[in-house]
């Protein structure tokens, strides 16, 4: 299997109509080896990242035509889109952006004033993450035992995707982490911290919301296959597990 390479100067999209903050968003990203592609409307970071795909791009949510979110979802929904991690920037006083954004299945956001530094660093954790998430070898779920039935899980980390009943799932990133841990050892109790920590990259700024958000989605994604089947229970005040007696067939 090839490992892809990342280009030498990796494009990175920015939707900010702020040309204050895309001038040190430029300047710092350049500066890293990086070439930044500055637009200041969703209209316009919709023509660019249609003409050439960028590595990663960066949406302020507040943007004077669409707002970021709904820029992300547009993106998304190009050729390769869904491939391409995007980044938030959001207003530091609201919280409830954050958590749409990453429901929404961003990876990372970061909020505003931020220093140049964090968010270099951010851009880099999540072009590893994803560059190394194309790469993962197979993850095979636990081999089952003669006795025992098989899963309704199937996880092809190859194609970084989980199958639940013989369908694959649409998951984030996020979901994607979440499940995987879940299904390898199932009735395993995980807290959010620890959760936090498996999963994010940069746990130091998520919060408790912030797993809760991403298992209500992964919770109704694998309710819209088997609604009868609750496969992630809730241990109040502790965390979350796969619960180990799921049915065979939904
Ligand atoms: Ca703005």
């Amino acid at each position: 299997m090839s490992v892809p390479v990342p280009a030498p100067h990796p494009r990175i999209l920015i939707a900010e109509d702020e040309s204050g903050i895309a001038d040190t968003v430029q300047y710092v990203l350049r500066s890293d080896g990086f070439t930044p592609v500055w637009c200041a409307t969703a209209q316009e970071a919709l023509a660019a990242f249609a003409q050439q795909r960028p590595a990663l791009a960066i949406l302020d949510v507040g943007l004077p035509d669409l707002n970021g979110f709904e820029l992300f979802k547009r993106l998304q929904a190009l050729p390769g889109g869904a491939d391409v991690p995007m980044i938030f920037l959001t207003a530091r006083s609201d919280e409830i952006d954050r958590v749409v954004g990453l429901e929404l299945g961003a990876d990372d956001y970061i909020a505003k004033p931020f220093s140049p530094r964090e968010l270099v660093a951010r851009v880099r954790t999540v072009l590893r993450r994803s560059v190394r998430a194309a790469a993962a070898a197979p993850v095979a779920p636990p081999a089952p035992a003669a006795a025992k039935p098989p899963q309704p899980f199937l996880i092809d980390g190859e194609r970084r995707q989980i199958r639940y009943y013989g369908r694959a799932l649409e998951l984030s990133r996020y979901e994607y982490g979440l499940l995987c841990l879940f299904v390898q050892r199932p009735g395993r109790v995980y807290t959010r911290d620890e959760l936090l920590e498996m999963v994010w990259d940069d746990p130091g700024d998520s919060f408790d919301r912030t797993v809760d958000a991403h298992i209500k989605t992964l919770r109704a994604k694998l309710k819209a296959v088997a609604p009868e089947v609750e496969p992630i229970r809730t241990l109040r005040g502790t965390g979350y597990a796969l619960n180990e007696d799921l049915p065979t067939a939904a």
